[in-house]
C-alpha cells in the first residue's frame, strides 16, 4: 500500500493515478470504504452499502489495466448515488417504506455513464423520502448528519450524497434537484453541487418527483471535478423524453479569469438571509469586483412567487408521478379485503407525512374548478420567471445569490412545513426556468459552518456558469473539514 492520502484526492487526480498506473482502483476503493468504516457509524450517509461490488468494479478496472485496455475519464473514482436512481439488482427505495425491498430490474442511464467511464459505485446514499424535503429529516429510515458539525442536518433532499462527498467517503457523489436538493445540501455541507440545464442530464431511472422540475447532477469538492462529472452524464439518452438532442457538456481545463464579465445579485434574494450569508454574499461581490468582474444589482422580479408556484407545480406533479406505488407494482403491499382498501392501506402505511401532505396539495391544485385558479396560474407565474431572467441575462453573463439563507440548522428545527420550504426560496426560481445554477462553497459562517454562494447562468450557460464558481473557488479562503478532522474546535 502507498501512503498517498487517497480520500483526500480530487476525482481528476485519482483517475490520473489510475490510468497510469502509479495506484490501483483497489488502494483508491479500500482507503475510501476505511474511511467509510471509520466515520459512517456517525454521519448515516448511506441506505446501502456496496463495498464489495465495488472491490469488485476497481478489479476489474485494474484488470482491464493490466490488459493494456483504455480506461475512462473517471478510472477508479468511488462516486455515491442518490437512493432516488435506479440501479440493478440492488435495493432501491427513495428513503421510503413503500419501496422498502424494491430491487430494481435495470439501471438508470447516469449510473451507466459514470460506470462506463470507469467510476465506481460505492453506496445508494439517504434523502428525504421521495426527495421531498431540505434536511434529510424526512426519510423512513434514518436522519443523515452533518459531517462539518454532526448536530446539524446536511441539508436536503441528497443529503446523503452531498455528506458522503463532505466525509471523504467518495470525491464525487450524484443527486437530483428539483427545487434546490443538490445546491442547498452542497451549501450546508461544503461541498460543490451543481443543477444542469433542464434535458442535459437523461433521467432514465431517476424516479420522478416532479418530471418538469427534476434534473440530476454532481457533487465534488472542487469546481472541476464537477465539471469532469458532468461530462461524462450529460447528453442526448433516447430513453428519456425530455433529454436534448444534439446537447452535452464537454469539460475543459476551467479558465476563471472573470476580468469584463458582467455579474448580477438578484436583488429579490437578497431579503431574509441570516447575518453571516449575507457577509459572505458581499464577499464575494467584493471579490468577483477585485477580480475585475462588473457587478451590480439586478431586479428579476418575478421570482419572488418562485416558492408560490412551485409548491403548486411540484406536488400537482408529485400526486400525478407518485399514482403508481399501489402496492401493487412495486415494493410494499399492505392487503385490505379489496382492491380499493388495499391501496388505502398501502398507500396510507407506506408513505410518510410530508408526501402525503404533497399528493393531497397536488391532487386539490388539480381538482375541477381549481385547476385554472391554482395550477394554472401557478404556470403563468412559471413564464414570468423565465422571461424575468431572460430579461436579466439581456444585460448580465450570470447571477448571484447566496445559496440558502442560513447555515446548516440544527435537528427538529424548523417543525412547521413552510420555515423548512424556505430553505429554497433561492434554489427554486432556476428549477422554475430550467436554467442551470451551482453552488460553491465560499466562506464560514455562525460556528464555522459553510455558506455556499449560487451562481445561476441561462440554458446552456454552464461554461460561463462554471468558469464564475470557478473564480469564487480560488478566491475563498475556506474548507470544510469534518468535525472529527477539525482539532481547532
Ligand atoms: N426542498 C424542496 C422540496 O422539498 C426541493 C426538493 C428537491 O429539489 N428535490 O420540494
Amino acid at each position: 500500500m502507498s501512503d498517498l492520502n487517497f480520500i483526500e484526492m480530487s476525482a481528476v487526480e485519482i483517475a490520473a493515478g489510475v490510468r497510469s498506473g502509479e495506484f490501483s482502483a483497489v488502494e483508491v476503493v479500500t482507503a475510501h470504504l476505511d474511511q467509510i468504516d471509520k466515520h459512517e457509524g456517525d454521519v448515516r450517509s448511506f441506505v446501502t452499502q456496496m463495498g464489495e461490488r465495488a472491490l469488485d468494479g476497481a478489479k476489474a478496472v485494474d484488470e482491464r489495466r493490466s490488459r493494456g485496455e483504455e480506461l475512462g475519464a473517471l478510472a477508479g473514482v468511488p462516486v455515491a448515488l442518490k437512493d432516488n436512481m435506479a440501479y440493478r439488482g440492488v435495493e432501491t427505495t427513495c428513503s421510503s417504506k413503500i419501496l422498502k425491498g424494491w430491487i430494481p430490474p435495470y439501471t438508470a442511464t447516469v449510473i451507466e455513464r459514470l460506470e462506463a467511464a470507469g467510476a465506481i459505485a460505492i453506496g445508494k446514499t439517504n434523502l428525504d423520502e421521495f426527495a421531498m424535503g431540505s434536511s434529510t429529516e424526512n426519510s423512513a429510515f434514518f436522519s443523515t448528519r452533518n459531517p462539518i458539525d454532526l448536530n446539524r442536518v446536511p441539508g436536503g433532499s441528497s443529503g446523503g450524497s452531498a455528506a458522503s462527498v463532505a466525509a471523504r467517503f467518495a470525491p464525487i457523489a450524484i443527486g437530483s434537484d428539483t427545487g434546490g436538493s443538490i445546491r442547498q445540501p452542497a451549501s450546508l455541507c461544503g461541498v460543490v453541487g451543481v443543477k444542469p440545464t433542464y434535458g442535459l442530464v437523461s433521467r432514465y431511472g431517476l424516479i420522478a418527483f416532479a418530471s418538469s422540475l427534476d434534473q440530476i447532477g454532481p457533487f465534488a469538492r472542487s469546481v472541476d471535478d464537477a465539471s469532469l462529472v458532468l461530462d461524462v452524464i450529460s447528453g442526448h439518452d433516447g430513453r428519456d423524453s425530455t433529454s436534448l438532442a444534439e446537447r452535452s457538456y464537454s469539460h475543459q481545463p476551467i479558465d476563471n479569469d472573470v476580468k469584463g464579465l458582467r455579474v448580477g445579485v438578484i436583488t429579490e434574494m437578497l431579503d431574509g438571509l441570516s447575518s453571516d450569508v449575507e457577509n459572505a454574499l458581499n464577499l464575494a461581490i467584493d471579490a468577483l469586483r477585485a477580480l475585475g468582474a462588473q457587478v451590480e444589482e439586478v431586479s428579476v422580479p418575478a421570482a419572488k412567487f418562485g416558492l408560490t408556484a412551485y409548491y403548486l407545480i411540484a406536488p400537482a406533479e408529485a400526486s400525478s408521478n407518485l399514482a403508481r406505488f399501489d402496492g401493487v407494482r412495486y415494493g410494499v403491499r399492505v392487503e385490505g379485503k379489496d382492491m380499493n382498501e388495499t391501496y388505502e392501506l398501502t398507500r396510507g402505511q407506506g408513505f410518510g407525512p410530508e408526501v402525503k401532505r404533497r399528493i393531497m396539495l397536488g391532487t386539490y391544485a388539480l381538482s375541477a374548478g381549481y385547476y385554472d385558479a391554482l395550477y394554472g396560474k401557478a404556470q403563468k407565474v412559471r413564464t414570468l420567471i423565465a422571461n424575468d431572467f431572460d430579461n436579466a441575462y439581456d444585460r448580465f453573463d450570470v447571477l448571484i445569490s447566496a445559496t440558502s439563507p442560513t447555515v446548516a440548522f440544527e435537528f427538529n428545527a424548523k417543525s412547521d412545513p413552510l420555515s423548512m420550504y424556505m430553505s429554497d426560496v433561492c434554489t427554486i426560481p432556476s428549477n422554475l426556468a430550467g436554467h442551470p445554477a451551482m453552488s460553491v462553497p465560499f466562506a464560514g459562517g455562525e460556528g464555522g459552518l459553510p455558506i455556499g454562494i449560487q451562481v445561476l447562468a441561462p440554458s446552456f450557460g454552464e461554461g460561463v456558469m462554471f468558469k464564475v464558481a470557478s473564480a469564487l473557488e480560488a478566491a475563498a479562503n475556506y474548507k470544510a473539514i469534518p468535525e472529527w478532522d477539525n482539532k481547532g474546535k
